[in-house]
């Protein structure tokens, strides 16, 4: 019996599971190790931080679909692995022993430098999966603002993630809380807003930005939370009263302390099989995947890896040589806008209209079904 360890339960794993679910392998034992018996969804984040769709409309239940897979699911993350000696260790203090090993963790953000008393209040957007809580948390703090003021909501990162969700939370809040004069201001370090989309659709974004009412910022660098502000790298002030944090994804922490090889931005090494680079039998997935070249930080990605994870993790097991992963040329992105629309973007092809986010919210809900057993009752 070979012992499949799979490390995070994102999509490239929702995905493994489901393979294993259609087609399971009697000499494989297959242990998931996850920190939520539920995992978030990306592309339905966005409609749900509009007050669109509710949390558990965004989530893939990872204890039902480690059921159907026959997997055994341990709820407690990982914090190290021994390559050597084959095993990860979780913070609850067990170790887990593997043949072959996958991570599909993710990924998560470094937040901002704060200096001082009476900060901004600030929403960090990843990572991902306990996105959830600060949301709400700050929902409940925007409830006791009084009426009839302004705040200034600043977003931070000029990526597709970034303007979505300034989008996004911008439309909830002005529509839970229409008294309070609702600001957006949003800062990109870089020359342009989503340098990896073609001119059409990023025409497109800067002007339903615009239409938010959303004040754009290039080539400013946020930098330190201060009093009722932000600082930006080159010494300039901006006043915010709520910050939302979407700079550049980066690897978890602990992955530094491990024998993993990882690039710049602390994501694992894999070569074109998914495996890790010079460790054999472990691989990696999803944004916790340093590809070569270089992918975006998105779900499609993870998404479109699964089911060759789910493959080459099965020929692993059984000894047998691993197939190599083509990324696609082109991938289809679409971009919330808040109000019910959304662009969708291609390469240089862009389009957007009310159709698009519905057409967006048809695929998502679509994903989420395949994973999730229907609601009872
Ligand atoms: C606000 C926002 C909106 C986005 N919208 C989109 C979008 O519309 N479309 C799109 O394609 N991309 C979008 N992205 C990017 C997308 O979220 C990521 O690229 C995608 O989630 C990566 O998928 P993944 O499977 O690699 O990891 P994740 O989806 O992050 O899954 C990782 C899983 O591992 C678990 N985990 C983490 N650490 C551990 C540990 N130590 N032990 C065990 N389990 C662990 C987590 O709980 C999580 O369930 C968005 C990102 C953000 C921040």
């Amino acid at each position: 019996m070979q012992q499949l360890l799979l490390i995070g339960a994102g999509h490239a794993h929702a995905l493994v599971l489901e393979a294993f679910a259609q087609q399971p392998a009697s000499d494989i034992s297959i242990t998931v190790v996850s920190d939520s018996p539920l995992a978030a969804y990306s592309g339905s984040i966005p409609a749900w931080l509009a007050g669109e769709c509710a949390l558990r409309d965004t989530q893939i239940d990872v204890a039902a679909l480690s059921q159907r897979a026959n997997a055994r699911l341990i709820l407690s993350p990982a914090s190290s692995i021994n390559t050597q000696a084959r095993y990860v260790a979780l913070a609850n203090g067990l170790r887990v022993n593997f043949d072959v090993a996958s991570f599909n963790i993710g990924s998560t953000l470094t937040p901002p430098k704060q200096l001082g008393e009476s900060l901004p209040k600030l929403l960090a957007m990843r990572p991902l999966s306990s996105l959830h809580q600060r949301w709400q948390a700050l929902q409940h703090d925007v409830s006791h603002l009084p009426s009839d003021g302004a705040q200034r909501v600043v977003g931070v990162g000029g990526g597709a993630a970034g303007c979505e969700t300034l989008m996004s939370v911008l439309a909830q809040l002005r529509q839970q809380h229409p008294d309070i004069n609702w600001q957006g201001h949003l800062l990109s370090a870089a020359k342009e807003l989503l340098p990896d989309a073609g001119r059409l659709p990023r025409w497109l974004t800067k002007r339903a930005l615009s239409k938010a009412g959303i004040t754009v910022h290039c080539e400013q660098r946020g930098e330190t939370l201060v009093e009722d502000g932000i600082t930006t790298q080159d010494g300039k002030r901006i006043d915010a009263n709520i910050v939302l944090w979407a700079t550049g994804a980066v690897g978890h922490s602990w992955l530094a302390g491990t024998a993993l090889p990882l690039d710049q931005h602390g994501f694992i090494r894999v070569d074109n099989t998914l495996e890790v680079t010079g460790q054999p039998n472990i691989f990696a997935a999803g944004d916790c995947a340093a590809f070569t070249p270089a992918l975006p930080n998105a779900g499609v990605y993870a998404v479109r890896m699964g089911p060759h994870l789910a493959d080459n993790l099965r020929r692993a097991c059984h000894g047998e040589p691993l197939a190599p992963w083509q990324p696609p040329k082109r991938v289809l992105a679409l971009i919330g806008t808040g109000g019910g629309r959304a662009i969708a973007s291609r390469g240089a092809m862009g389009f957007s209209g009310r159709w698009v986010w519905q057409w967006k919210r048809r695929i998502d809900a679509r994903f989420i079904a395949r994973f999730n057993p229907p609601f009872e009752g």
